[in-house]
């Protein structure tokens, strides 16, 4: 990289100087030239001392802005910033705008690179400032709102993030609505944080105006009834979740239990597990009917359901029940043994795995992240489901019932 520059820079610089020693001598030869021809030496001189920073801002100081070196001068600095060579590439940008001959058109080009080098160095505010100007005038108006939106949920300040989103929406036609409603959701965790339950509950309502199928607000509101008592709306609010996406049961399956039974309505919970078993076998909904059928029915009973579930729907938490209660009734010495080195295997297994899966980039987690870590994207992150489950880390609720 470092040779591709010095290939770039060096033609450039020679026929900088070419071009500007030509224009000096027709302008009156004395007053320039001599001046050049010094720099330019005391560039060449920099370059054989190895003093390759020195070389590189004589050249460029001596690479005159105008409409014919503009294009240079965009292009320099953005090979600086992609060689992460931030703070070069500030000054060439910010040199380019101090220009009063640019075009309205270059000027903006500029503003943009400028803001991207502040974005770049973590100058945040700086380029936010930048954004704004290019949206003021008119130009480069979808890169500067995808970029703002970038800087707000950074920053966290997600009533502008609102402001954009909603500006992107209608400028561009890209529906923003799963955006927007995930925003309401994190002024609505900040509400909670000062105790702000009423204006909570109204974001989190905001979030589903705006998404009707956003399983956080649901979730939210699910957990906000409940610690309030309110067992029915709480009920209401986690069966909406089975029916937003199907794909956070894993995330239902006890509230709901809980739910059902602080209600007095026990008996409602072996239909609610089968249909949702039958809907979504998910590992955590199928061990809890396995632990029901063993409380009501024995544990033969859970121990076929579960055989016949690890045939259809495997997961190693569902084999490690079944090694269990192998174990169990195993009597010879040589059989335990074999199924103990068993169970410590899928133990060991079980530990490893992740109980987050990003659809999206791949990104694993233990907890929930409804903006993806790695790659940025909201609503991505899902339990995940089959063999290599680990959905199910809380201990058991109804031995609890
Ligand atoms: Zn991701």
């Amino acid at each position: 990289m470092q040779e591709l520059v010095w290939l770039l820079l060096l033609p450039v610089a020679a026929a900088s100087g070419w071009w500007v020693a030509s224009r000096a001598y027709r302008r009156g030869k004395e007053q320039v030239a001599p001046e050049f021809t010094s720099d330019y030496i005391k560039g060449l001189n920099y370059l054989l001392n190895e003093q390759t920073d020195k070389a590189i801002e004589l050249f460029i100081r001596m690479l005159e802005v105008n409409s014919d070196t503009v294009e240079t001068h965009l292009a320099l600095g953005s090979l600086f910033r992609r060689r992460g060579e931030v703070d070069r590439a500030i000054r060439i940008h910010q040199n380019l705008i101090a220009r009063p001959t640019l075009t309205t058109e270059q000027r903006g080009l500029a503003l943009l690179e400028l803001a991207d080098d502040y974005m770049r160095a973590g100058l945040l505010d700086r380029a936010e400032n930048l954004f704004l100007e290019l949206i003021e005038l008119n130009l480069h108006n979808s890169a500067a709102l995808w970029h703002l939106l970038d800087i707000y949920q950074q920053e966290k300040e997600w009533d502008k993030a609102i402001a954009v989103a909603h500006r992107i929406e209608s400028d561009a036609g890209k529906p923003m609505d799963s955006i927007v409603a995930q925003y309401c959701c994190e002024l609505a965790e900040r509400s909670l944080d000062h105790d702000d339950y009423g204006e909570a509950v109204s974001l989190l309502h905001r979030a589903l105006e705006s998404d009707r199928n956003c399983v956080r607000a649901s979730l939210l509101i699910g957990r906000l009834e409940r610690e309030r008592g309110n067992c029915g709306e709480a009920l209401k609010a986690y069966q909406q979740v089975l029916q937003q996406d199907v794909e956070f049961t894993p995330e239902v399956v006890d509230p709901l239990i809980s739910c059902y039974t602080e209600m007095g309505k026990s008996e409602e919970i072996p239909s609610f597990l089968n249909q949702i078993v039958e809907a979504y076998p998910a590992v955590k909904s199928v061990l809890r009917l396995a632990e029901l059928l063993e409380k009501r029915e024995g544990r033969e009973a859970a121990e076929q359901f579960m055989l016949q579930q690890q045939r259809s729907t495997p997961s190693l938490r569902g084999l490690r029940w079944v090694i269990h209660a192998q174990l169990d009734r195993a009597v010879e010495q040589d059989g335990r043994a074999g199924l103990q080195l068993l169970d410590d295997l899928t133990g060991k297994l079980i530990e490893g795995l992740p109980s987050y899966h990003c659809q999206q980039c791949g990104f694993d987690a233990k907890r929930i992240y409804w903006q993806c870590p790695s790659c940025k994207r909201w609503n991505t992150v899902k339990p995940v489901k089959g063999v290599g489950s680990d959905a199910n880390k809380t201990p058991s609720i109804l031995g609890e019932s």
